[in-house]
């Protein structure tokens, strides 16, 4: 059993300024960090990371950020498809912390709308029936549920975190197995009728909608750091632990989902802030 996440890598660029820019200002700043950043590639690695055979497909661009996640990626057991280098940019996201607390982010996507539909399903020409698609929110609505067809007429389980959020993935559900959302989406796309859904609560938990199984999950109390990628270890952790166990979705699922994303959330930054791989051995094992 494989799972296959198709979504986005990029390279996150932490500044450091004093104020968010006014129109036509011009101000210093300091690069504070430079990590791999992107949905896709959190939630990949961390499904690696817990011992799944993964699959992320996302493109890369051919320039030197290009080769840098390239050589970032080799540090994690994942296969990364497609092998070409895209001619264009790789994906970044600044993110603009102000002195005041305040941020401003400016996120690309370039590199990730330049993988066409046919050659995400070219990816997948080796899903079995049984494997998993697992989608985010940083494709158009028309390639999403395009994907999430293609899965489907194969046989296999299709998962979705609707993040970005775009109003018109609620017309997907019925393409879904198993949804994923914090409450805003929820609140935003109503997904009714999907057989297994989570809702994240922040900082107070996650809620478990299953047929016969339904349970809330209490967030684990922790000093909260940088709660970045709370969600995508929170998903990928909860998947993780349901398939190595060969169950559905159930509450030690989002037990093991909740005890990951309060390490992340104890910790700076979001890549260099996931749990190990020991991290997360240790845990699954309990
Ligand atoms: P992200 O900020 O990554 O986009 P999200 O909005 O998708 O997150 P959240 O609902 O904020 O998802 O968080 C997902 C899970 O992470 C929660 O259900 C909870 O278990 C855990 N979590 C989030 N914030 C905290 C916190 N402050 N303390 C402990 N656990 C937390």
């Amino acid at each position: 059993m494989r799972v296959y996440v198709t979504g986005n890598i990029a390279v996150d660029e932490i500044w450091s300024i004093p104020d968010i820019p006014t129109k036509g200002s011009s101000i210093h700043g300091n690069k504070t960090s430079q990590d791999i950043g992107g949905k896709g590639a959190n939630q990949a690695i961390l499904l690696s990371r817990c011992g799944i055979e993964t699959t992320l497909v996302a493109a890369i661009g051919n320039d030197n950020n290009g080769k840098w996640i390239k050589e970032q990626m080799l540090a994690e057991s994942l296969q990364l498809l497609p092998d070409t280098l895209f001619p264009c940019h790789s994906d970044t996201s600044i993110i603009f912390n102000s002195a005041d607390g305040d941020n401003a982010i400016i996120t690309t996507t370039t590199a990730a709308d330049s993988l066409s539909l046919t050659g995400i399903t070219q990816a997948l020409s080796a899903a079995q029936p049984g494997d998993v698609l697992l989608q985010q929110g940083n494709f158009s609505v028309e390639k999403t549920r395009g994907l999430f067809a293609f899965a489907k007429a194969r046989g296999m389980i299709t998962v979705f975190n609707p993040s970005p959020v775009k109003a018109a993935f609620a017309e997907l559900w019925s393409l879904v197995d198993i949804a994923v959302l914090n409450q805003h989406e929820a609140a935003l796309l109503k997904p009714e009728g999907v057989k297994t859904l989570v809702v994240t609560h922040g900082s107070q938990g996650a809620l478990l909608k299953a047929p016969d199984n339904e349970a809330f999950c209490r967030a684990i109390a922790v000093t909260a750091v940088d709660s970045t990628g709370a969600g995508d270890t929170f998903l990928a952790v909860m998947l993780a632990s349901a398939l190595l166990r060969h169950t559905e979705i159930d509450k030690l699922a989002l037990t093991h989902a909740s005890q990951a994303a309060a390490i992340t959330v104890s910790r700076a930054g979001t890549y260099s802030a996931f749990p190990s791989i020991s991290e997360l051995t240790a845990l699954l094992q309990n």
